[in-house]
């Protein structure tokens, strides 16, 4: 049987106000293919975000931290705790840089981890399989000391590139080519001496990565109030490559027939505002 590879946005928050504001939701990415769920970024709210889309938390199978920064791992635990229920339904998958796991201050509890099937440390070179993905990392991320790594997600004939926070460094373009669709952490408008990518250091990397689609996200203040908008305007039209920005709950249907992907694309509706109902 075959499935469509699908992404659901649970946030698209950047800086630290519109994260702890919640001015954008900041619960990372999911995605799908047929029953199988992999969480990426898990970060402040995912739990509660999944529960608004009416998905039960307990049916994320894998998680995938890029890095272990708060807004991208900040309920990396409450997850693994919601698939696994403290031992009682033990499974689960995930995949995080060895600083997310090891050394002064892992950000995954090590109670959680005893209950997971496989947990795999990111490396420079990592590659693996599961129900039907490939992941790879792609590296190197410059990104204030964190060990962080970008993603290619392949699933159906239907490659995702995750370009995730990282210094505008002239390299990144090569590392992202032969993407259908790249998903792109621009966290400011204008370059600042810092490690997060501007819309202007997208514009050398998707001239030279070139994807179908680009997708820009994690969104700091400077990109609110119709700037993102604006900014994927301006990177069409200088790249030539066809760019949106990400909305909250924005969901994203890919499949290739024939050759040709098609790309669907709709707002997921909020069916549990407050809560999962228990089925009675
Ligand atoms: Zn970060």
């Amino acid at each position: 049987m075959r499935f469509s590879l699908k992404l659901l946005f649970l946030g698209t928050a950047g800086g630290r106000r519109v994260t702890f504001r919640q001015l954008r939701a900041s619960g990372g990415f999911l995605v799908e293919l047929g029953p199988w769920r992999v969480h990426v970024d898990p970060g402040p709210g995912a739990l509660i975000r999944l529960v608004q889309c009416g998905i039960d938390p307990g049916s994320v199978d894998a998680i995938l931290l890029t890095h272990r920064h708060l807004d991208h791992s900040g309920d990396v635990n409450t997850l693994i705790e919601a698939r696994t229920m403290g031992g009682w339904t033990r499974g689960g998958v995930l995949f995080a840089p060895r600083d997310a796991l090891e050394g002064k201050d892992p950000v995954v509890f090590r109670y959680h981890r005893r209950n997971l099937d496989r947990v795999e440390e990111l490396s420079p070179e990592w590659e693996t399989t599961w129900n039907g993905f490939s992941f790879r990392a792609l590296w190197p991320h410059v990104h204030n000391g964190v060990e962080t790594y970008g993603l290619a997600i392949m699933g159906e004939g239907v490659k995702v590139g995750y370009v995730s926070d990282g210094r505008g460094e002239g390299g990144l373009g090569d590392l992202y080519r032969g993407m259908d669709l790249l998903i792109i952490n621009t966290t400011f408008r204008y370059p600042r001496d810092m490690d997060h990518l501007s819309v202007e250091d997208a514009l050398p990397l998707l001239q030279k990565a070139r994807p179908q689609l680009a997708l820009i996200t994690h969104f700091s203040m400077e990109m609110t109030k119709g700037v993102a908008e604006e900014a994927a305007i301006y990177l069409r039209e200088r790249t030539g490559v066809r760019t949106l920005p990400v909305r909250d709950f924005m969901e994203l249907t890919l499949r290739r027939e024939a050759g040709e992907l098609q790309i669907g694309i709709r707002d997921c509706p909020l069916v549990s505002p407050v809560g999962l109902g228990d089925g009675e």
